[in-house]
C-alpha cells in the first residue's frame, strides 16, 4: 500500500504515458493506476485490489508475478557485476549462458543471438542486418520489406512503419517508403466471404505475388510476420498459409523475419512459433517472453545462412558498426537464465498449450452462441473474442460505441479481471501467464460473460 497523496496529482502532471489519451489522461478522465505488487497471474493496485491478469502485462509476464528465483538472480547479478559492456569481444558469464541457452531452444539452424533491450530495437537491428546481408552480397537494391496489414513490430521509425495499424502512422509521418504492406490472414474479416480458408490463402498469397511482381524481387529483401498476429486483433492465421508463404519468399530469395516477440519460448504450446507451424526463418525477434519482463532484454536470432555473410562483411569492413551500449545487459541476462530455467523446471511450455487450450475450449463454449460474438479465435496461451453489431450480415459496431473497451471496463470493475480491448476493432484479447490453472481460466470465462451481459444484454 501506499501513502503518498500526492502521487496522482504527480503522475499527472509529470509522467508522460505511453501508447495514452494524452489530453484525456490530463483532464482526469483516464484513470491513474498504480501497480503496487504480484504474486502467480495477480496483481495488486495501491487500493488493495487483487486482479487477475489474464493479459500477463503486455503478454510479457509468462511466468507470472513474484517469482523469488528471478528476483534473486538479478539482485545477485546486480551486487556481483551490475555492469558491463559486450562489445569487442567483452560478455559475462550471464550473457554468454543466455546465449548458449536460447541457441538451445531455437530451430537448428539457427546460428548466433544478438541481444537488445525491447522487441522494437530487436527488429530496428533484424532491418540493419538485412540491408547490410544484401549490400555484402552486391545487392544494393534489394532493399524493402514488406509486412501485414495488422501487423505490431514495434513503434520506432522503422518498426512504426512496419506495424500495420494506422495509430502507429498517423501524425508520424510513417510508413517509411522502405515498407510495403501485404494482406493480413485475418479469415474471419476476408472481404469475400464466400471464400474456404484454403481459397482465402490462395488469396492471400496471390496478394503477396502481385506486390513483389509490381515492385520486382530484386527490390525486396524481406518478409516479417508474427505467426500469430498479436496486437493487430490475436489472428492465428488459416491452415496452410504459412508454408504458402514461406515457399514465395524461398522462390524470391527473401529472407523471413519470425517476430516472435509474444509467441517466443512457449506461448503458443511449443518453443517458438517457428516450430509450431514449421517455418525456417533467418531472423528470429524475442523478447518479452525472453524475461518474462523481469528485465528488459530482447534478441535478435540469426541464421547459419545469415551469419556466414555477416562474418564475411566484416573481414571485408571491419568490425560491424552496430551496437548498444545495454546490448546484453548482465542484468536482463541473469534474468533470462532464471527465467527459461523456470520455464522448463515447472512445465511451462506444457501447461500454456494444455491451459490456454482449455481456456480456449470453454470461452467458445460459453460465448459462441452469443448474438454479438462474431468469432472466437486463439491458440496456445492467446485467446481473442471478436464482437458484432449482427452476426448475419457480419456488420461490425461503430467504433466509436467502443464496445470492446466497455466490455474491458467491466470485467475490471465487475471481477477484477483484466483483459485487453485490442486497438482495431471490438476485439477483447487474453494472454495469460503460463502458469494459469483451470480454476483461473474458469474465472476468465465467467466474468468475460457477465461483462459481455452487462454491456450487451
Ligand atoms: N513485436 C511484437 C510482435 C510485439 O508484440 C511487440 C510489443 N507488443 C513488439 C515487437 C515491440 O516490442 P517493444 O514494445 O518491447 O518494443
Amino acid at each position: 500500500m501506499l501513502h503518498n497523496d500526492k502521487l496522482e496529482q504527480w503522475d499527472r502532471e509529470n509522467f508522460f504515458h505511453p501508447s495514452t489519451h494524452l489530453a484525456e489522461f490530463a483532464r482526469g478522465n483516464v484513470p491513474h493506476r498504480v501497480i503496487t505488487g504480484g504474486t502467480g497471474c495477480h496483481i495488486e493496485d495501491r487500493d488493495g485490489n487483487r486482479l487477475l491478469d489474464a493479459f500477463a502485462g503486455l503478454y510479457c509476464v509468462n511466468v507470472g508475478y513474484g517469482r523469488s528465483d528471478i528476483a534473486d538472480a538479478i539482485s545477485d547479478q546486480a551486487k556481483e557485476l551490475a555492469y558491463y559492456h559486450s562489445y569487442v569481444g567483452h560478455g559475462t558469464e550471464a550473457s554468454i549462458t543466455l546465449a548458449k541457452m536460447v541457441l538451445d531452444r531455437a530451430p537448428d539452424h539457427m546460428s548466433k543471438v544478438y541481444f537488445g533491450l525491447s522487441g522494437s530495437d530487436a527488429n530496428e537491428t533484424n532491418i540493419k542486418l538485412i540491408w547490410y546481408y544484401n549490400n555484402i552480397l552486391g545487392r544494393p537494391k534489394k532493399k524493402k520489406i514488406i509486412s501485414r496489414w495488422r501487423g505490431y513490430h514495434g513503434s520506432g521509425l522503422m518498426t512504426g512503419s512496419l506495424t500495420g495499424l494506422e495509430l502507429f502512422h498517423n501524425k508520424f509521418d510513417l510508413p517509411l517508403a522502405q515498407v510495403l504492406h501485404t494482406e493480413a490472414p485475418y479469415y474471419f474479416r476476408r472481404e469475400d466471404q464466400s471464400q474456404s480458408e484454403e481459397q482465402f490463402v490462395a488469396h492471400c498469397v496471390a496478394a503477396l505475388e502481385e506486390t513483389i511482381a509490381r515492385e520486382g524481387a530484386d527490390t525486396i529483401a524481406a518478409f516479417i510476420g508474427e505467426p500469430v498476429l498479436g496486437t493487430g486483433g490475436i489472428v492465428p492465421p488459416p491452415a496452410g498459409y504459412w508454408p504458402a508463404i514461406q515457399a514465395v519468399l524461398d522462390k524470391h530469395d527473401i529472407l523471413l523475419v519470425a517476430d516472435e516477440v509474444v509467441t517466443g519460448f512457449g506461448r503458443l504450446g511449443s518453443m517458438f512459433g517457428a516450430d509450431h507451424f514449421g517455418l525456417k526463418p533467418d531472423l528470429i525477434t524475442i523478447a518479452k517472453g525472453l524475461t518474462s519482463a523481469y528485465a528488459p532484454l530482447s534478441g535478435s536470432i540469426v541464421s547459419d545462412k545469415m551469419w556466414s555473410v555477416l562474418e564475411k562483411g566484416t573481414d571485408e569492413n571491419g568490425p560491424i558498426g552496430h551496437g548498444w551500449t545495454y546490448s546484453a545487459h548482465p542484468i536482463g541476462a541473469a534474468a533470462g537464465v532464471a527465467n527459461l530455467k523456470l520455464i522448463d523446471e515447472l512445465n511451462l511450455v506444457e501447461n500454456a498449450g494444455t491451459v490456454g487450450a482449455y481456456l480456449n475450449k470453454t470461452m467458445t463454449e460459453a460465448l459462441g452462441a452469443h448474438a454479438n460474438v462474431g468469432d472466437i479465435r486463439g491458440e496456445g496461451m492467446m485467446c481473442a473474442v471478436e464482437f458484432v453489431a449482427d452476426k448475419d450480415s457480419r456488420t461490425f459496431f461503430d467504433a466509436a460505441d467502443k464496445i470492446g473497451p466497455q466490455i474491458a471496463v467491466k470485467l475490471l470493475e465487475q471481477d477484477n479481471v483484466i483483459a485487453r480491448a485490442m486497438p482495431q476493432g471490438d476485439i477483447l484479447g487474453f494472454a495469460p501467464p503460463f502458469c494459469l490453472t483451470r480454476e483461473e481460466a474458469d474465472q476468465v470465462v465467467a466474468a468475460t460473460v457477465r461483462a459481455v451481459a452487462t454491456v450487451l444484454p
